[in-house]
């Protein structure tokens, strides 16, 4: 029979998983843990055709994936008989260690605890799956994926920040990027599209989701990304500013009286498409844009303005665009936003057919006209099966 990867992302309050066959890229059985900690939770757990829902209370991580393994006993598929070879971990940041995958050992646990300063909302939480995880399923080799990995190599001029040399060697302070996994499971997914020569194609990724982040791959290598030593910096996200002058801190923090902890929660968590119309989900937005709210018409042309100018930052940096791809949630489904963020760009050699456009389909496609100079695709991402085939690449 095949082999399978149990895939594990662990939140703060979550624990999202997939079982997965790296081989087919078939997902036998996923789920969600949802409000571990609070005084009700709420699993679901999905095997085939078949939904089991719970709403007890959830304590901690390691009783959430013990609910979890149980269902995969009870509901199936039986774990073991699933010739699992490995558990993949989605880790957040890598810092300077990884550009690949890792086998996870107490060293590599040290390494991402390490990282938990400049990581605060991902590595310890990822870290509390993988001290669960490995817990339970001691006879599994585990394996860290990074999302930061893909953008270890970025080329210098990209990764350095014009900060003080010293303060930034000593703090560790550099873009390290994020949804690296994303980011290369969609240009080499793109690549195998457009077909041909891949060696020298340029592409741009537009990671469009709640987070939301751009890169330029030139080949298979990321030369530049829009999240930088946090995945706050960048593209306007659903709760996050991205690009912000600094000094709104200082002035904030002088004017306004606010304290470090309460700027960073205003720019991480009440910003961005929430902070400028009240929701983070674009389908309102455009509702309220449609009924006439000015603030939601214009949140949409913040958004596509920020688009259409990382576009082309990316293109002049790579000195030319052979591949435009949008993907996750908005990238995926959200017509609007992708004609407006590439309306006016047509000097770039990118445009896109209207109709190919609103098509609705779950497939990777072409949205550019036949012979366009640029490829625009929709490919939808799957991280579940980046990370997958990563931890058996590495066994
Ligand atoms: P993700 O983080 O990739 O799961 O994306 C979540 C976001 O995708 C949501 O907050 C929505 O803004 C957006 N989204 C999901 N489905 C649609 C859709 N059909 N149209 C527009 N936006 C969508």
């Amino acid at each position: 029979m095949s082999s399978t990867v149990l895939v594990i992302n662990s939140g703060s309050s979550s624990i999202k998983y997939q079982l997965v066959d790296p081989a087919s890229g078939e997902s036998l059985a996923s789920g969600l843990v949802e409000r571990i900690g609070e005084s009700e939770g709420h699993v679901k757990h999905r095997a085939g055709s078949e939904t089991t829902e719970l709403h007890d209370p959830v304590p901690d991580h390691a009783n959430g994936m013990r609910t979890v393994l149980g269902l995969f006993e009870k509901v199936g598929p039986v774990l073991a008989d699933a010739n699992i070879v490995a558990v993949g971990h989605r880790v957040v940041q890598g810092g300077e260690y990884y550009d690949g995958p890792v086998l996870v050992d107490d060293e590599v646990v040290g390494v991402i605890d390490r990282l938990s300063p400049v990581a605060p909302l991902h590595n310890p939480p990822n870290l509390t799956g993988i001290r669960v995880a490995r817990e339970l399923l001691p006879d599994v080799p585990h394996v860290a994926v990074f999302d930061t990995a893909f953008f270890r190599n970025l080329p210098a001029p990209a990764a350095t920040y014009a900060l003080n040399r010293e303060v930034a060697e000593r703090y560790k302070v550099r873009r390290y990027g994020a949804h690296g996994t994303s980011h290369q499971y969609v240009s080499a997914r793109a690549a195998e599209l457009v077909g041909g020569d891949s060696a020298n194609l340029r592409q741009i990724v537009l990671h469009l989701g709640n987070g939301a982040s751009a890169s330029a791959v030139v080949g298979a290598h990321a030369v530049d990304t829009s999240m930088g030593l946090t995945p706050l910096e960048g593209l306007v996200m659903g709760t996050r500013t991205g690009d912000i002058d600094p000094a709104v801190v200082f002035h904030l923090a002088r004017n306004a009286g606010m304290s470090i902890d309460e700027i960073d929660d205003l720019l991480n968590k009440r910003s961005g498409m929430k902070g400028l119309t009240g929701h983070n989900d674009l389908r309102q937005v455009h509702r309220l844009a449609e009924s006439g709210d000015e603030a939601a018409t214009l949140a949409v042309e913040v958004y596509a303005h920020r688009l259409r100018k990382y576009i082309g930052a990316y293109a002049a940096v790579m000195g030319g665009l052979d591949v435009l791809s949008f993907t996750a949630g908005v990238g995926e489904n959200d017509t609007i936003v992708r004609a407006r963020a590439v309306a006016g760009l047509e000097f770039l050699g990118v445009e896109i057919d209207e109709a190919r456009n609103e098509a609705r389909s779950k497939e990777a496609r072409f949205i550019s006209p036949d012979g366009a100079r640029v490829a625009v695709l929709v490919v939808p991402t799957n991280e579940e099966l980046a990370i997958a085939r990563q931890a058996v690449s590495l066994l």
